[in-house]
């Protein structure tokens, strides 16, 4: 996963890439930069950490230029280390080149090997570094013609915020599998993983870049092209799920919305006598609130998070061995005491976490614990950008619910339906990848993955 945003023209280039990297802050948490141009000159600014970590005043000050881009990096491809952290930046026969890349390509292999044979020298373990070389190596003449041509070689999944000189470029591949949109503010184009950028700076959503589209925004204008054969739409569901914020709306629709009704839907199709309904926060409350209206079983709070951590340095001790658990939550013994509880969360994927949160959850008194889940088993892994590796990883690939439950330690388990989750969804079904839940990959595999990876 990871968030990008783009912005041209405008005098205060680089403050409004930085605020809309603090809005997409959840889509990785590994890495921040921007890249500015200005005239010909460019200035680009990334490290490991934070927003808040890696941009302060003074930097903000050095980056100058009506035009910039951003990247908040969550690493599924690549080891995570200062040379895989984005924006991209080369200087190439066709000029200037930075790229903000979210999603996964899937014939990485192949182009890596073709550019390599052709002389093409790799810094970094990126996928995004192949678009950088693609476009160094292509023949036509014209900047809008080699982008159309690097872009046709790719396969997989793709929303890029491209600089190419002085044209600002977005771009989704045919399947539309990330989210990015369009908006306006004071006379100059954005471009964004989700629509709550927009809400932070006060600028006007415009629309969704479709999925095949290319945009190039200029200093005076913007330009769209569909040059790609139409394919199935395979938007990830995971997004409504779990990952976008529920201030957003991606694929045209709220996700607070979406994650309510998956939980009217889990109270439709698994209820249960219970005190009370409460979420694993901040995911799990959503769907825990529409669990709790469509029940009419209260809606408490049963943990409480510390919002100020970020990451923990101090080392577990014996006489402190359980703090890493609850140093972000703490279960409260006053509401859970004697009580009969429903947990309710967005999804469980290695299950480790959630065994150790109904372990304080039981200690803090919960007398039943009956925990339901807004999505179905997670079983297979994502090659599109969700850090969902190997198989070996995903608890519900190698084991059966009953099993599950006992290694999370509650009294009850069940997860919502294929069916419930895609008629829970504000788009209808066919327009969605489903294929953690299904193993049904909506691009052919067979020739770019070896049985064992998928097997793994
Ligand atoms: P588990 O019980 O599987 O150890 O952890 C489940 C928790 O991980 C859930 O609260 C869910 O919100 C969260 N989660 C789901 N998908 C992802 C992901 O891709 N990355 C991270 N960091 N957390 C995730
Ligand atoms: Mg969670």
């Amino acid at each position: 996963m990871c968030g990008i945003f783009g912005v041209y023209p405008h005098k205060d280039a680089a403050q409004l890439v930085c605020l809309g990297l603090y809005a997409l802050q959840h889509r990785g948490e590994e890495s921040a930069g921007i890249i500015t141009r200005n005239g010909k000159k460019v200035h680009l600014h990334k490290a490991l950490g934070l927003v808040s970590d890696v941009f302060n005043e003074k930097i903000l000050r050095s980056l100058r230029g009506e035009f910039a881009i951003g990247h908040l990096r969550y690493s599924t491809t690549g080891s995570s280390n200062i040379k895989n952290t984005q924006p991209f930046y080369v200087k190439s026969k066709v000029g200037d080149i930075a790229i903000a890349h979210n999603g996964n390509l899937t014939n990485t292999f192949d182009l890596h090997r073709e550019l390599e044979n052709k002389g093409a020298l790799f810094q970094t373990s990126m996928d995004s570094e192949i678009i950088a070389h693609l476009l160094a190596h292509s023949q036509q003449k014209d900047i809008k013609e080699a982008i159309i041509w690097s872009l046709s070689k790719l396969e997989g999944a793709y929303s890029l915020v491209l600089m190419l000189n002085d044209i600002l470029i977005g771009a989704r591949d045919t399947y539309g599998f990330r989210p990015l949109c369009l908006g306006k503010f004071d006379g100059a184009y954005i471009l964004a993983s989700e629509t709550c950028t927009l809400d932070l700076i006060g600028a006007k959503y415009i629309r969704d870049i479709q999925p095949g589209e290319i945009v190039f925004i200029y200093k005076d204008k913007i330009e769209s092209v569909m040059p790609f054969k139409k394919s199935a739409r395979a938007f990830c569901i995971f997004e409504y799920i779990y990952f976008a914020r529920p201030d957003s709306n991606i694929f045209e629709n709220n996700v607070y919305l979406t994650r309510k009704k998956l939980g009217v839907q889990l109270a439709t199709e698994f209820g249960a006598k219970a005190d009370l309904v409460m979420p694993i926060p901040d995911s799990g409350v959503f769907a825990a609130l529409g669990f709790s209206e469509k029940s009419k079983i209260p809606f408490e709070f049963g943990m409480i998070r510390n919002h100020y951590i970020g990451r923990t340095f101090i080392q577990p001790t014996q006489d402190l061995r359980d703090f890493r658990v609850k140093i972000k939550l703490n279960p409260l013994k006053e509401v859970l005491n004697g009580k009969k509880v429903i947990i309710v969360e967005d999804s469980i994927v290695r299950g480790t976490t959630s065994r150790m949160r109904i372990k304080t959850i039981r200690q803090a008194g919960a007398k039943e614990i009956h925990m339901r889940v807004s999505c179905p088993p997670l079983k297979f892994p994502c090659f599109y950008g969700i850090d969902f590796p190997t198989k070996k990883e995903l608890v519900a690939s190698k084991h059966d619910i009953a099993w599950i439950r006992d290694f999370i330690g509650a009294d009850s388990l069940e997860y919502l339906s294929l069916e419930g989750m895609l008629n829970a969804m504000p788009i209808s079904k066919e327009n969605f990848c489903t294929a953690c839940f299904t193993g049904k990959y909506p691009i052919n595999h067979a020739c770019r993955f070896s049985k064992d990876i998928l097997e793994k």
